[in-house]
């Protein structure tokens, strides 16, 4: 009899597909595929789940996904509401989640609705992030007129930042009226967020005099407002004087382009001692700066500095990403390594070869 294999390595025909998982139960499971207008329509009626997914979408680096996210935020857009951005940074350990825990439970027994996102460029690196994520603000974030989601991971920080801003006009559109965006004093993660609130709210420790010195004082200097925190207990009279001492540091600085004075104020996440009147503060913010119309051309002059920088960001990825530059670039790099051309010239000669 003629064997058909003469390996004892060959495939076997098997079965057919067990029938042992029920296929509409698998559909179940499959993560449903949404359109772009049932994204928007759920956004727009407050769908968290929506929401959450949609953002998914603008932190996936697949150009499907980034495809479909942009039609999402454009469509957003068209539907902003009249929220406040604030940021809120300071040091790890300086009270940040204990602060917005509080201050956000406060803000939603006013009626509003809260959304908390971060920007941690700890998070980039392996091991982990500062802002420790999921665990933290655990009242707030299982508050249903409350929005927490943590910082996306894995980019460098200019990536971080843009797909938080989008993020922030998918809130806005989903109703929350207060956005906040904290993030810790690292790198430059002030700067991009400073770039895409309207008040910036740094926060600070009692021990005035070793806070100042490890401070950057680009920090303080975009501080709408200083709060001292942990004033409560034994610390509270030296929070006072280093109340004293924040408020004269701000005296230093030049007037705010929109005419605010920033000022310094004590409060405790932990007890929610000042965090009212911090409350307060934002809200004369927000009425002076809008009768005075800086609040308008401060939030023309970000979309203006975030189109520069998508610009930027754009022409960086069609350069790096083009064939002759991908072909040419070991090569120019070699050469200048060798100490055969300088920086500028190979940089040039790059250019060059992407214009032709
Ligand atoms: P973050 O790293 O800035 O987010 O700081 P956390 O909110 O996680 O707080 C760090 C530590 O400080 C925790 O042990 C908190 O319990 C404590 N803490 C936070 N806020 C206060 C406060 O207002 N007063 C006091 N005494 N302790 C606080």
């Amino acid at each position: 009899m003629k064997k058909e294999h003469k390996s004892a390595l060959h495939i076997s025909s098997g079965t057919d597909n067990p029938g042992s998982f029920d296929p509409k139960l698998l559909q179940k499971f499959r993560r449903k595929k949404h359109s772009i207008e049932e994204f928007v329509k759920g956004i727009l009626e407050g769908d968290s789940v929506l929401l959450s997914q949609a953002i998914t979408l603008i932190e996936s680096n697949r150009e499907s996904d980034q495809i479909e996210a942009e039609k999402i935020v454009a469509a957003c857009l068209e539907h902003k509401n009249n929220s406040i951005r604030i940021g809120i940074t300071g040091s790890p350990g300086v009270g940040k989640s204990t602060f917005i825990e509080s201050f956000g439970k406060m803000l939603i027994s006013k009626g509003l609705k809260v959304a908390v996102l971060a920007i941690d460029p700890s998070s980039q690196l392996s091991h982990g992030s500062i802002l420790g994520d999921k665990t933290r603000m655990l009242e707030l974030s299982t508050n249903p007129a409350a929005f927490v989601r943590p910082s996306p991971a894995g980019d460098a920080l200019g990536g971080v930042a843009r797909k938080t801003r989008e993020t922030v006009f998918l809130c806005e559109a989903a109703g929350y009226d207060v956005i906040i965006i904290e993030t810790v004093g690292v790198g430059q993660s002030e700067t991009a967020v400073h770039s895409m609130v309207d008040f910036f709210l740094l926060l600070l420790l009692p021990n005035a005099g070793d806070e100042l010195q490890g401070i950057k004082r680009g920090v303080v200097e975009m501080a709408d407002l200083i709060a001292v925190n942990k004033s409560d207990g034994p610390a509270l009279a030296q929070a006072k004087l280093a109340k004293a001492q924040y408020q004269n540091a701000l005296h230093l600085f030049p007037p705010k382009n929109g005419g605010w004075i920033p000022s310094a104020e004590l409060c405790s996440g932990l007890s929610g001692m000042g965090i009212e009147s911090i409350w307060e503060k934002v809200e004369a913010y927000r009425k002076h700066t809008q009768e005075n119309n800086y609040w308008q051309s401060h939030r023309a002059e970000q979309a203006k500095y975030w189109m520069h920088e998508s610009i930027l960001q754009h022409l960086k990825d069609m350069f790096y990403h083009h064939a002759k530059i991908k072909a040419l670039l070991p090569e120019i790099e070699q050469a200048l390594f060798a100490n055969k051309i300088s920086s500028f010239k190979a940089a040039k000669l790059l250019l060059d070869k992407f214009i032709e």
